[in-house]
């Protein structure tokens, strides 16, 4: 198999990452933690666009792309399908389904950011785990708000909102006590997927408590999709294996 390059920032990538041997490239934005004990090469930060992505795949002689990327890293997965369309350089996307609501929850949906505003108005205790996006907004809190922020980044604080640096897995008995602690009485989430950072939802639902939830950006169509890591790297056994 010629050399893959495989963009990550989910635990799923990582997973795949510490199966790829020497030749292989494991690409990260540099957001999170840069793993030091993989066998494949690992590359921090962006390519400098559509462009110098290509320019990337061509140097590095790049066979296949696969696309590991955070399903909200709605650009990254564009640059790669347009930089695949440009070398010719088959792209693979592992894209976990979304969160589907049950009988028992109560999802509001949102847009940007205006329409979560909107949605989380008539709360005192807002629980946003959208990433960093909220730390921009700290003074925008309304009066009578108090934002409880879990983020990966550290932050100095700010007088109406507790900002917490934490990084996924989290437990359900871990989710009540921060729900309890910070009194929260609403939920604001991306629909990421995926089971490190459901407990959230299982805690909102049984308390009766609203998830105003983010909806996905669309994403690009590419050569191969799969829904799941099993069958993702059972076709890259298979890509190794091919004559
Ligand atoms: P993005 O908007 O899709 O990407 C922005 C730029 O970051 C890309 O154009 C690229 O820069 C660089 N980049 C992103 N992923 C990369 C990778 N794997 N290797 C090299 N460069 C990469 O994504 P984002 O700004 O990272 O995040 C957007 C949303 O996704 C946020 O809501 C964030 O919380 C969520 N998210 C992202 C990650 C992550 O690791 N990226 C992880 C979890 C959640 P160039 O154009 O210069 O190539």
């Amino acid at each position: 198999m010629t050399g893959v390059l495989l963009l990550g920032g989910t635990g799923e990538a990582l997973t795949i990452a510490r199966r790829l041997s020497p030749e292989h490239v494991y690409s990260l934005a540099g957001l999170g933690r840069t793993p030091g004990d993989l066998v494949c090469r690992v590359r921090v930060g962006g390519f400098g666009g559509v462009e110098g992505l290509a320019a990337f795949i061509k140097a590095e002689s790049v066979g296949l792309i696969v696309d590991a990327t955070h399903p909200f890293a709605a650009q990254m997965s564009r640059h790669a399908a347009a930089a695949s369309a440009m070398t010719s350089v088959p792209c693979w996307a592992l894209r976990r389904a979304p969160w589907q609501p049950g009988p028992d929850d109560d999802w509001r949906s949102a847009f940007d950011f205006a329409s979560i505003m909107a949605a989380i108005a008539p709360y005192k205790h807002p629980f946003w785990t959208l990433g960093r996006e909220p730390l921009d907004h700290l003074d925008e809190i309304p009066s009578g708000q108090h934002w409880t922020i879990r983020c990966l980044d550290p932050h100095v604080g700010h007088a109406r909102a507790t900002i917490i640096a934490a990084r996924g897995p989290f437990s359900l008995d871990g989710e009540r006590a921060l729900f309890d602690q910070q009194d929260t009485d609403v939920l604001i989430s991306k629909n990421s997927g995926g089971a490190a950072t459901e407990a959230k939802l299982a805690v909102a639902r049984e308390r009766g408590l609203p998830v105003v939830m983010l909806q996905r950006p669309s994403l690009p169509q590419v050569e191969r999709e799969f829904t799941d890591m099993a069958s993702l790297l059972n076709a890259l056994d298979a890509l190794r294996k091919a004559p």
